[in-house]
């Protein structure tokens, strides 16, 4: 019969490993691009960074937060205009969106965490 499957060594080279600029996905372990925002087989989010810059971010959320312009800055348009429209929920959105920055959960609009 196939008695001496145990020394198959063969087997081993199919297996596939996470090389440079790959990563895994947490969710059905496809190996992705560590770039990528989320897995394409499963859409799971890999949780990457926002290239955006957290200091810029809490600068113009500071200086210019009324007028939204740190939500336009990480590309979310609609709620950047909402915010000019509402002068930053008459300050108070706006100190909310600081803090968040502040404590580097404030995300671009895809989702990304902002922080160095
Ligand atoms: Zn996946």
């Amino acid at each position: 019969m196939e008695a001496d499957k145990d020394d198959d060594v063969e087997s081993v080279k199919t297996q596939t490993f996470p090389s440079n600029g790959l990563i895994l996905c947490t969710a059905c372990g496809k190996e992705i691009s560590a770039m990528a925002l989320s897995c394409p087989q499963c859409g799971k989010p890999t949780g990457n960074r926002s290239p955006k810059s957290q200091i810029a971010v809490i600068l113009l959320c500071f200086f210019l937060g009324c007028l939204g312009v740190h939500r336009f800055y990480v590309g979310k348009i609609g709620t950047g205009v909402l915010m000019l429209l509402t002068l930053g929920g008459f300050g108070i959105w706006t100190l909310i969106d600081l803090i968040i920055a502040i404590c580097g959960k404030f995300t671009d609009a895809e989702g990304r965490l902002i922080k160095e």
